[in-house]
């Protein structure tokens, strides 16, 4: 292998085929944003310098955003969720070009920017929702556990959905489908 853990490489290999960047843009300055993958791959041979996680965003020594990730962890998520990692990607991008984002918004920003591009479907929704939702127990910081992560995620994604979704029309014309199913059928 000529790759070796500390080389930034400057393209994220998408599950698609296709190597994408992500640019940060700070004070008129565009720059790609550096990747580091840490370990070998090998079981029980984890970084400790992620703490489990899969994947970060941390600034360099100017300040400048790197994302580090783990290639045990991502190694055993690509397995079960190619599409996963892809979805990691692009949270830790939205981390990088906005650090104000909190955990929930940077995997809302995750969710979009994959419908965005055409890569988000049912299937591929209900892929990473169970990818979460697995995830028994988590820091606060990402509401607790993986399926209030992913809870917050998607009342993130719906609210960002609404404002383009509504007309001019009168609420009371839209009623929610949820109140319709939820009335008793006629007898
Ligand atoms: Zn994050």
């Amino acid at each position: 292998m000529l790759a070796c853990a500390g080389i930034p490489a400057h393209a994220y290999d998408r599950s698609d085929g296709v190597q994408v960047q992500c640019v940060v843009e700070r004070n008129g300055e565009r720059r790609i944003v550096p990747e580091v993958w840490l370990g070998h791959g090998d079981a029980g041979d984890r970084h400790p310098e992620l703490g489990g996680a899969a994947a970060v965003v941390r600034p360099d020594e100017y300040g400048w955003p790197v994302i580090s990730f783990d290639r045990v962890t991502i190694k055993s998520i690509r397995e079960n969720d190619p599409h996963m990692v892809d979805f990691i990607f692009y949270h830790e991008c939205a981390h990088a070009t906005d650090p104000t984002r909190d955990e929930i918004e940077a995997n809302c920003e995750a969710y979009l920017e994959l419908e965005r591009l055409g890569m988000m479907n049912e299937t591929l929704d209900r892929a990473l929702a169970h990818s979460h939702r697995k995830m028994m127990r988590l820091p606060s910081r990402y509401g607790g556990s993986g399926a209030a992560f992913w809870d917050k995620t998607m009342a993130c994604v719906n609210a960002h959905h609404a404002p383009a979704q509504q007309t001019t029309e009168a609420d009371a014309s839209a009623a929610p489908a949820d109140t319709a199913a939820a009335a008793p059928a006629p007898p």
